[in-house]
């Protein structure tokens, strides 16, 4: 299959992509070994960009053998093999283009992603989430506090200055928190009920005494342990919804269901 990045192309170059990859590309280019056809000598992030991926999904480049960066200019008849992060590469690489998140990792979550912000909240992360939040915004957010972007906006990852991004695939809460989990090996950072779903503000103990008036009779007869966000004041108490989430943490591969 045949792709372009002009209308009048000299040159070909060969592409394989490895491991998840193949999934992100643009329909046109799913096939095993994709021809991509160009006119001038483009770096090589920009002609895997335009096949769909954005540079953030990108661990390993290798042309004609040898590992490249981004800046890489395409030459004619040259062989590029993609690979993500946690992907089998050839012995010898030397580049590996994605940089660890700093720690400990936080995020910045676009806004169709309302749902998977609560539950890492509940898992303890520090997301910042608006529903109003530009691209702009976010970029600059994830620049000056080194967060992590979640999106499922490929356009926004394929700026040149974002560094740290993961675009989630599923639409599905449940597995885009086993991607992110899984992309970021979190499982040993899952606190839970540490911070707030509603504000990212942290939790804190508070005396059920304290705290007496706000409750409904059947939470204040039945329920002992409190915490309060310092930010929002919102109260959590350990009832059926604990009781479900606990569960549910514990289905997640390799956690012993910590609170
Ligand atoms: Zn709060």
């Amino acid at each position: 299959m045949y792709g372009t990045d002009s209308g009048q192309a000299q040159f070909t170059a060969s592409f394989r992509c490895f491991g998840n990859l193949p999934a992100l590309l643009k329909r046109r280019y799913r096939d095993a070994s994709i021809v991509y056809r160009f006119k001038r000598h483009p770096a090589v992030k920009d002609a895997i960009e335009s096949m769909g991926i954005p540079h953030t999904e990108v661990d390993v480049i290798v042309a004609n053998g040898c590992s490249v960066d981004f800046h890489y200019q395409l030459q004619h008849l040259d062989t590029i093999d993609v690979y993500p992060l946690g992907c089998t590469v050839p012995a010898g690489t030397v580049l590996h283009l994605s940089a660890p998140p700093v720690e400990p990792v936080a995020f910045v979550i676009d806004l169709h992603l309302g749902k998977l912000t609560r539950r890492l909240r509940l898992l303890g992360f520090d997301c910042l989430y608006q529903n109003d939040f530009s691209d702009a915004e976010i970029m600059q957010l994830s620049f000056d506090q080194q967060r992590v972007i979640l999106t499922r906006d490929r356009g926004i990852l394929k700026h040149r200055q974002v560094v740290h991004g993961y675009l989630v695939r599923s639409d599905q809460v449940d597995e885009q928190i086993r991607e992110v989990i899984d992309r970021y090996q979190l499982i040993d950072q899952i606190h839970a009920w540490r911070r707030c779903m509603a504000c990212n503000g942290l939790l804190e103990k508070i005396e059920k005494a304290a705290i007496a008036e706000r409750l409904q009779p059947l939470t204040r007869r039945y329920y002992l342990d409190f915490r309060r966000c310092r930010v929002c004041q919102r109260l959590y108490w350990q009832g059926s919804h604990f009781e479900k989430i606990s569960r549910w943490l514990e289905t997640l591969p390799g956690s012993d269901g910590q609170d």
